[in-house]
């Protein structure tokens, strides 16, 4: 059986100068649009965080995708983290800087029970902003977080510094 990490390798699409000039752009959507490659990235997760977590929140947008097949996958709640100024109600923020300009995160408020061991999934880790102002919205609504899941990692940006502490599972790491 192929293995999510082969499955990466053989169809992940990877653009020089986008959407900057000096970013090599890791597209996971041929990935995605792979039925077996998708399940086995799903697969490979679920069993990698199996009983340590009681629900996933997906970054937007690719972190959806993930939060939402593994939510069904693990039978948990989904919580969806999107971009400045699309949640209504009480929502927290966390501003920080990504490897190409900055960026506002928010997540709204009373959603789980205090203490929910919450998994982060996104699809690539790079400097790690966006999973470290993940973790503190998790924190700050009252969660503790379970682990991050990535298909991506971009070693050589050091992103699990910013995360140190917090189980993290990458399927591919450059
Ligand atoms: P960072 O906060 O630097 O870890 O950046 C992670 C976020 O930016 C993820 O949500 C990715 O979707 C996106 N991202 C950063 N760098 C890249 C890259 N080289 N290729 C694809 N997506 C990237």
């Amino acid at each position: 059986m192929t293995s999510a990490a082969e499955h990466v390798h053989s169809l992940l699409a990877s653009y020089p100068d986008f959407p900057h000039e000096g970013i090599l752009f890791r597209d996971l959507n041929p990935v995605f649009a792979n039925a077996a490659a998708f399940t086995s990235i799903i697969d490979a997760l679920a069993a990698e965080f199996a009983g340590t977590f009681d629900a996933v929140a997906g970054i937007e947008a690719r972190g959806f995708l993930l939060a939402g097949a593994l939510g069904y996958a693990s039978d948990v709640p989904v919580l969806a983290v999107r971009k400045g100024g699309k949640l209504p109600g009480t929502v927290l923020a966390e501003e920080y800087a990504l490897e190409y300009g900055t960026a506002r995160l928010e997540l709204e408020v009373g959603q789980l029970p205090e203490g929910s061991r919450v998994l982060i999934l996104d699809d690539v880790l790079a400097t790690g902003g966006t999973v470290a102002a993940t973790a503190s919205l998790i924190s700050r609504a009252g969660y503790s977080v379970a682990g991050v899941g990535v298909v991506i990692e971009l070693s050589d940006l050091d992103g699990r510094s910013r995360i140190e502490g917090i189980p993290t599972h990458t399927i591919v790491s450059f």
